[in-house]
């Protein structure tokens, strides 16, 4: 039976205008935005859901999340020593608290291969969740950064059979590590301090057009100017975390509309309470000096200025950075002036990411043919981002599946809908 309803007098921001728009009504008919426009007289028997006083806006989206981490230990630790069930409960655990942040969408990153099967999961109605678009395992050098929750593989011919077995097993995107990190875990080599890139040319080459024939678009971690300099020459989709970029270097992103998700609320989040995370003050000293200088990430907030394509992400699932922290992530772009107003970073978490999931005809923007997906909240979010905490209400596919930061209890989702996404 069709499902009509009218959420009525919204503050709408729509996810790509730079303004809002006042006393706005949605019409909602199953899965789907049938109208948004004023003063709609919806068909007999339809739902009224009156919103006055409150803004309503698309779903948000987290473009680094790891579903199989907790939230709390070592990241290298906990993805050598959970067992493969540990880290799917980790992961529905994850599911759950970002619904309930108000995120309908993810990019997971990769923790073997759990973001895979949770979006499976997702689609098949075995548990409530975002919408994932899973890279899989990461592609990792042998011995490089991510290796304990990636693929390790070396040679131009074992990533191109890698890329063709990923797909093989459903992957909507690919992820590689393009440079090395340094960092504290038992689990990372001694040799992690290198800023070169972890691949040859011909390796992040051939990566790259294999992953572009297959139709999977490629995103990276890379940290240094230098692995950002081959990754985006070699015609890397994305950039994660960032770093200085040459003006080369930018040039080219530019032209090719290369994003970069900067995921700062990690080294945020660790600087204010990795102490409750087990890292000790010699370990957080440095952390905590770069993040309370206001020049921090002066790279990206280059490339922002030059209009380079950025979006929202946590890099969720690192100790102290749960589902939640998508609200502290656009609170920093705002801070360390990746953005100049809220409403940019809205975008950057709705129709932006949109665009670079690459499900952009499907959610993102809040405009008739689109599906239903959208968070109601009570303050408005363009005086404070914080107001998108916990939002009142969450909508998922024309379906309220949250309510201020409580998961609505259903036992069965919409796989119908789930399933357009993942195809
Ligand atoms: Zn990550």
């Amino acid at each position: 039976m069709t499902k009509r309803y009218l959420i009525k007098n919204a503050r709408l921001i729509n996810g790509f205008d730079d303004h809002p728009h006042e006393a706005m009504d949605l019409l909602i008919v199953d899965s789907t935005f049938e109208a948004v426009d004023r003063n709609i007289t919806p068909p007999e028997g339809t739902e009224i859901v009156d919103v006055s006083g409150r803004t309503v806006l698309p779903g948000l989206f987290d473009c680094h999340a790891h579903l199989g981490w907790d939230n709390i230990q070592d990241v290298g630790t906990q993805s050598v020593e959970d067992s493969v069930a540990y880290g799917a409960i980790k992961s529905t655990l994850n599911m759950r608290r970002f619904l309930e942040a108000g995120v309908t969408t993810i990019r997971d990153l990769g923790v073997h291969w759990i973001g895979v099967e949770a979006r499976n999961a997702v689609i098949d109605g075995i548990t409530m969740g975002p919408r994932i678009l899973a890279a899989g395992p990461p592609i990792t050098t042998t011995g490089g950064h991510c290796w304990w929750c990636g693929t390790e593989v070396d040679g131009a011919d074992g990533i191109r059979h890698t890329i063709r077995v990923m797909a093989k097993r459903g992957v909507d995107l690919v992820k590689v590590i393009a440079t090395q990190a340094a960092s504290g875990s038992k689990y990372y080599p001694g040799s992690a301090s290198t800023s070169n890139p972890a691949y040859s040319w011909k390796e992040m080459r051939t990566l790259i057009d294999e992953a572009h024939n297959l139709g999977r678009k490629v995103t990276c971690h890379a940290t240094t100017p230098e692995g950002a300099h081959q990754v985006v020459k070699a015609g890397i989709d994305c950039i994660e975390h960032g770093t200085d970029f040459t003006e080369k270097t930018m040039e080219r992103m530019l032209e090719q509309g290369t994003f970069v998700v900067p995921t700062m609320s990690v080294g945020w989040m660790k600087a204010h309470f990795g102490h409750l995370h087990g890292f000790t003050d010699e370990e957080l000293q440095p952390v905590r000096k770069r993040y309370a200088d206001p020049e921090y990430n002066s790279g990206v907030r280059k490339a922002a200025a030059a209009g380079v394509n950025i979006a929202v992400g946590t890099d969720q699932g690192s100790p102290g950075t749960p589902p939640e922290a998508l609200v502290t992530e656009m609170f920093l772009h705002l801070h360390y002036r990746i953005a100049a107003n809220p409403m940019t970073v809205i975008q950057r978490a709705t129709a932006q990411a949109a665009i670079l999931c690459g499900v952009d005809h499907l959610v993102g923007r809040i405009m008739p043919g689109m599906l239903a997906d959208f968070i109601v909240v009570s303050q408005d979010p363009l005086d404070d981002i914080e107001n998108l905490r916990f939002p009142d209400a969450v909508y998922q596919a024309g379906k309220q599946v949250a309510s201020k930061g409580h998961l609505l209890a259903e036992t069965t989702f919409y796989p119908k809908a789930a399933v357009v996404l993942a195809k």
